[in-house]
């Protein structure tokens, strides 16, 4: 089993994941004596008298004054990602789209610029290659994998580096520790989206890395059933990134939150055993006769495996491939499934299946889809929590077409 299942990290109270994924970031006396964290749905709070608001604004002591400033559900919830990320502190969003145009915002002003490694999640790309030129904000997409080309493409008024790991759809792993020594020469900060990874198989704050970003909506909730978002670092850089929150208001609901806090819980457990399913799956396709091609960081095949065992306690939940054939091979594999369900999105209990090509580039011409790598044949499964023997006798029916 890889390194750091079940690690103990000293500055988190010494507790396993496992045992802080269910009780960090709360009292253990809670509202009522509620042994689940209570949801406080409220959207404003009150003051006792005069006093109780000079404290208050005169004094800082804490006080929840309303709904878009803070709320004490979304506050455990951060207290424990912060927790199990190793980050000193952490905002809660609506979505995880939320938290990352959100942080960009609050980092960077007109004639600024900023680096971001070009495979990176299309949506965040899009808003820094697209809306960040409206404010003035240079941006230089660079090849992911090529450091030096990174390297170069920083600049005097280049803010901050922007990356992910693993990415989307290949799987490629951001080496940190080279990252972090170009970070420091060149004074920039670094920014992850960490969503495919979570803080169970890798926590880039031990790697030095500025700004945590997590698509909690994914694997963090776990269960397909709510959007939600993070951003996780270092104290003095978070209340920057909060200041704007305010503002731009992206904020997540009680309820939500507390979807998330459950969902937090199991967490752990889910991760291990969809890292052990598709490891298991991505085996079992690299040595069928119609598959053309797997990624999985932990398959000795992929690029970056190196790196992924270096940095990585498991592989993820993500299995890529491509198939031999075409475009209708592929639609009549798509056709065969009855467990897999054909959707966007990872993380949660039930498997998904998706077809890039069909779903997230059907705007794009064959040319412009292959240039990016995505082939007709090309599709990413992210493994729910359905036995791994289901899940390879569905893939085995699809393969038979
Ligand atoms: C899903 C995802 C996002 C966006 O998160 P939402 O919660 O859908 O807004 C960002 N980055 C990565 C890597 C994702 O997978």
């Amino acid at each position: 089993m890889a390194k750091s299942y079940s690690k103990k990290v000293g500055s988190n109270g010494g507790k396993s994941l496992a045992t802080r994924s269910i009780h960090s970031g709360e009292p253990r006396r809670k509202y009522a004596d509620s042994l689940t964290t209570p949801i406080i749905q409220t959207s404003t709070f009150v003051f006792q008298d005069s006093r109780h608001i000079e404290d208050y604004t005169k004094k800082g002591k804490e006080h929840f004054e309303y709904g878009r400033y803070g709320n004490p559900t979304a506050q455990i919830a951060e207290r424990r990602l912060a927790n199990l990320e190793g980050a000193e502190d952490c905002i809660v969003f609506s979505s995880g789209m939320s938290a990352i145009t959100t942080t960009i915002l609050s980092l960077v002003q007109s004639g600024d610029h900023i680096v971001i490694t070009d495979d990176s999640y299309k949506k965040t790309l899009e808003f820094c290659r697209s809306y960040l030129k409206q404010f003035g904000i240079g941006c230089t997409i660079v090849p992911f994998g090529d450091y030096e080309v990174l390297e170069k493409a920083i600049r005097k008024s280049t803010r901050f580096i922007f990356s992910e790991s693993p990415t989307n759809p290949y799987l490629n792993i951001f080496d940190l520790v080279k990252i972090k020594k170009i970070a420091d020469k060149h004074n920039v900060l670094t920014l992850i989206d960490s969503t495919f990874s979570t803080p169970f198989n890798q926590r880039p704050i031990e790697f030095g890395m500025d700004i945590v970003l997590q698509s909690a909506t994914k694997y963090l909730a776990g269960h397909n059933d709510i959007l939600a978002g993070a951003v996780l670092g270092k104290k003095e850089l978070i209340d920057k990134i909060r200041s704007l929150h305010k503002s731009m208001g992206g904020l997540i609901d009680p309820h939500c939150c507390y979807l998330l806090l459950r969902g937090l819980k199991t967490f752990p457990l889910r991760v291990q055993r969809q890292n052990e399913t598709a490891m298991q799956i991505a085996g079992f396709l690299e040595s069928h006769k119609r598959v053309k091609k797997v990624y999985y960081p932990f398959l000795e095949s992929h690029p970056h495996y190196d790196v992924a065992k270096e940095q990585m306690a498991g592989g993820g939940g993500v299995v890529t491939f491509e198939i031999k054939g075409n475009l209708s091979t592929a639609k009549r594999f798509l056709d065969a499934l009855k467990l897999c369900y054909i959707g966007p999105s990872l993380g949660g209990v039930e498997t998904l299946i998706t077809h890039p090509a069909l779903v997230s580039y059907y705007d794009y011409t064959r040319e412009e889809r292959y240039e990016l790598g995505i082939t007709d044949t090309l599709f990413r499964l992210a493994v729910g929590l359905e036995d791994v023997e289901d899940i390879i006798s569905d893939l085995e029916r699809g393969l038979k077409q």
